[in-house]
């Protein structure tokens, strides 16, 4: 037997309409539920072909009927494929301390955008770094929020609200209709802060993948996935190792509706539109929860990059999602 990849096993969360999905045996002809748990022999890959363009797809998956325990194969539905979407990931974190508790919470944000309005972002993003390189004296070049908040980039005629203006003019061009937007953030208290950390890590980045896979398959896109390395030069094995996870569970199979959905691409940070897009929608969520958090007032919140998809696990582990204006930080985290 092959031996499986190494991995990290993704949370057991499966959409509500799933959990009670029934089959009928093939061989002892008893109905029962769906095992969506059931680890299959290797990750649902798909193949190159080597006749012709394009790719052998796995499109069902190994369910052990709980009766007699004969292996039954279940096929994933259909769903239309119109296009490609490239959804671009960027994070953020932050170490917070909180009623003497110390915390750690990470965010991901993707973001798409439609081939139709593309060149009209882009402009307006070009146009804003023109518009910073100039009031900078030419120290800042690519939009990256985490640098246009450090003061020590910004000669002294350009003020907090002028920087926070720049940050509020790209969630602006992040707030068109025609830019899918997918925020998913998580936070722990911390007792052993490297495991604990990892955990979030894990469960915020491949509740993502799940969730945006659901939502974009549904809506008869494909999506092709891009992520910042973490360090220079170097693939995040954390990410991959997730990914291979959720390959071996039925859920990605169904999910996918026969699509090939291809290997998770590893790019340099703000190389593109999406990624510096992505990189604001973290910062901003991010830092939204720590001042939130702290009792202070953030500077620009969430709901000014405009209706998204955000998700994250409230106190009882369980998965909220919600397409709002603003995270949902109350329902979430309880904090109002
Ligand atoms: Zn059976």
């Amino acid at each position: 037997m092959a031996k499986i990849p190494k991995h990290r096993t993704p949370p057991f969360i499966v959409p509500s309409d799933l959990v009670k999905m029934r089959f009928v045996c093939g061989n002892c002809h008893e109905e029962g539920l769906i095992n969506w748990v059931e680890r299959q022999g290797a990750p649902k890959e798909s193949v190159k072909s080597t006749v012709q363009d394009g790719h052998w797809v796995p499109i069902s998956f190994r369910n052990t009927c709980p009766h007699c325990e004969a292996p039954n194969e279940i096929s994933a539905p259909a769903f239309e494929r119109r296009a490609a979407l490239t959804l671009v990931g960027d994070e953020s974190y932050r170490e917070l301390t909180y009623k003497g508790d110390n915390l750690f919470y990470m965010c991901i944000a993707l973001v798409g955008v439609d081939p139709g309005i593309r060149n009209e972002i882009e402009y307006g993003v070009l146009e804003l770094e023109e518009y910073m390189r100039e009031r900078s004296n030419g120290k800042t070049k690519a939009f990256h929020a985490k640098d246009i908040l450090t003061t020590k980039n910004w000669p002294t005629g350009v003020s907090f609200e002028d920087r926070v203006s720049f940050i509020k003019k790209m969630c602006q061009l992040c707030s068109n209709k025609k830019v899918t937007k997918i925020v998913s953030a998580g936070c722990v208290v911390t007792s052993d802060k490297q495991r604990d950390m990892r955990h979030v890590r894990d469960e915020v980045y491949s509740s993502l993948i799940m969730y945006s896979l659901d939502r974009t398959r549904k809506a008869g896109l494909v999506p092709v996935y891009k992520f910042d390395r973490i360090q220079k030069g170097r693939e995040s094995g954390w990410a991959k190792e997730c990914v291979t996870g959720i390959r071996l569970y039925p859920l990605f199979v169904w999910l996918s509706a026969r699509a090939h959905i291809p290997a998770v691409e590893f790019i340099e940070p703000l190389s593109c539109l999406e990624s510096k897009m992505a990189d604001c929608l973290a910062y901003v969520t991010a830092n939204e929860f720590a001042r939130r958090v702290s009792g202070r007032h953030p500077a620009v919140t969430s709901a000014e990059f405009g209706r998204a998809m955000f998700i994250g696990y409230n106190g009882r582990g369980d998965l909220i999602h919600e397409d709002s204006t603003g995270y949902p930080l109350e329902r979430v985290f309880a904090i109002k």
